[in-house]
């Protein structure tokens, strides 16, 4: 670990560093996720088919949050509809997941958990619990809901429909 790294932050992003899952946070440049592969280069995290041959190693933001079992969203869909069109719900989820992983290695679903009339969604990402909620939203209407229970630092959706 270079020791050096952290005097040059600024007094603004030590404040964010609360957060250990900060997806702003900074790593020496090229780190590759030991894990999934995903490159921090460029002061993001991108996805290349050639990766950096000498790099920094770590686990990448959304790894740990998948290791250590710490979603930033939370999506609970309910209702008799999901009997019908649970299967298609879960293939627009899967697809929007694809479009943002995409573009955003650190946006990714977790796990998917379906009991009943219940599926319980995971995200490393809030934007990615956000863009799939508004999809669902968009394409099934029903009561639709979110919250920020902790700042913006992870998101809640909840969305129903009979
Ligand atoms: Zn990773």
């Amino acid at each position: 670990m270079d020791k050096g790294k952290f005097g040059r932050l600024d007094r603004l992003v030590k404040e964010k560093r609360r957060d250990p899952y900060q997806i702003k946070e900074k790593f020496p440049e090229p780190t590759v996720c030991t894990s999934c592969g995903a490159v921090f280069t460029g002061g993001r995290w991108v996805w290349m088919e050639e990766k950096p041959q000498k790099a920094n190693r770590v686990l990448c933001p959304a790894c740990r949050r998948i290791k250590e079992k710490m979603p930033a969203g939370n999506i609970v869909l309910s209702g008799r509809f999901l009997k019908s069109h649970g299967q298609e719900i879960l293939n627009l989820v899967r697809n929007e997941e694809k479009a943002e992983k995409a573009l955003h290695p650190l946006e990714r679903i977790m796990d998917i958990h379906q009991d009943g009339d219940i599926i319980e969604i995971h995200t490393t990402g809030i934007h990615l619990a956000k863009r799939i909620g508004e999809a669902i939203r968009r394409s099934y209407q029903g009561d639709y809901q979110l919250e920020y229970p902790d700042g913006e630092k992870s998101v809640r959706i909840t969305w129903h429909r009979d």
